[in-house]
């Protein structure tokens, strides 16, 4: 299969991630409802008994086709090889590209995104995948490579390197948007961030009300950028490129809008933020001349990592049980919406 070949401002390619059943959802009976096969299928049946996917085959609208589609099964390194590898090539040419983590809370956008420290996610494959290539294509002193790792939370940017007040957000005439005052950490090795990102995680802002839960209404952005000479014969050519991979909001907020209560408008505000990313997304497929970059601290952020050169991908992710079932019926149209255009 033609996995992964996603070409410079082509289209977004989109695949789909199923999480195993977790102890929890079994403890609740739940049952599976997702079937993915032929490692790009996806049948969802709306009853629990419908399982079997040869009859779901029948069931019309409920067959969704992605790029690729991992089943439960799947392990990081998958993830990362059909979904990341690419982007990480273009990066290393002096593209920018992109990944999101697109799903309801709970769906493992984290798991993939960043993962354990057994089970390392896209972000820490994609540094490791980095130097790996740095080191065999440019002298050591010859590349230098710099990330930062930001959360937009209810239209406030952090710095989750180093957490403190919100920064604010500023035009610079060569670097585009820019977030003054963050943290751009100079990395060496793979092994030697990691912590760092776990640490960054711990400090992404939780709910009130869900104190032992991982936040779900904050964005996580982490952005590599590399910059590196390569030498041509006699001379050396500079290169600069820029991977964003994207832990976004539980998508299950971006329906519930319309309570005037302080949580709504919290909720209000990441939907602003998905909203404005798809509608950004949608401007720029369809060839638009105004992209509405302006209208959310994500897509501000996110303004030169999108389009024109760039390579973008999107990982939906659900969970197998029909405890779920509208969530992932919901991601699931998302993601088919985002492979059409
Ligand atoms: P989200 O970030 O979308 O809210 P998480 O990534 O935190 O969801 O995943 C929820 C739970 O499921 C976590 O305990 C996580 O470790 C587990 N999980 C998610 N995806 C997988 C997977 N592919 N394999 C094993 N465990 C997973
Ligand atoms: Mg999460």
């Amino acid at each position: 299969t033609d996995q992964g070949a996603s070409s410079p401002g082509g289209r977004i390619m989109v695949y789909v991630r199923m999480r195993p059943m977790s102890r929890s959802e079994k403890d609740a009976g739940a049952r599976c409802c997702v079937r993915v096969v032929n490692k790009q299928d996806v049948y969802l049946a709306e009853f629990a008994s419908e399982t079997d996917y040869l009859r779901l085959k029948r069931l019309k609208g409920r067959h969704f086709v992605f790029d690729a589609a991992f089943p439960d099964a799947a392990g990081q390194e998958e993830v990362y090889n059909v979904s990341t590898a690419d982007i990480v090539e273009g990066v290393l040419q002096g593209r920018n590209g992109t990944v999101f983590c697109y799903g309801a809370t709970g769906a493992g956008k984290t798991y993939t995104m960043l993962g354990s420290t057994q089970n390392p996610g896209v972000m820490v494959l994609a540094l490791k995948d980095l130097f790996a290539k740095l080191r065999q294509q440019s002298r050591e002193g010859d590349y230098v490579v710099h990330l930062s790792y930001l959360e937009v939370y209810n239209e406030t940017v952090r710095d989750l390197l180093s957490p403190g007040r919100p920064l604010v957000l500023r035009e610079d005439s060569k670097q585009g948007t820019v977030a003054a005052g963050l943290t751009h950490y100079r990395a060496y090795s793979a092994d030697e961030v990691m912590a760092l990102l776990h640490q960054g995680n711990q400090n992404r802002t939780t709910e009130p009300t869900r104190a032992n839960e991982t936040s779900s209404r904050s964005h996580a952005i982490l952005q590599v950028t590399v910059e590196y000479k390569v030498q041509r014969d006699s001379h050396y050519l500079r290169r600069t490129g820029k991977l964003s991979l994207i832990d976004l909001a539980g998508s299950e907020r971006a329906l519930a809008t319309d309570q005037r209560t302080i949580r709504s408008l919290e909720g209000a505000n990441i939907n602003r933020s998905l909203l404005a990313l798809s509608s950004c997304i949608n401007s720029l497929v369809e060839g638009k001349r105004h992209i509405p970059f302006r209208n959310s601290k994500l897509t501000q952020l996110l303004k030169d990592s999108l389009g024109g050169a760039c390579q973008t991908a999107m990982i939906a992710n659900i969970s197998p049980s029909n405890l779920s079932f509208g969530e992932t019926q919901n991601t699931l149209h998302w993601a088919d919406r985002a492979k059409q255009i």
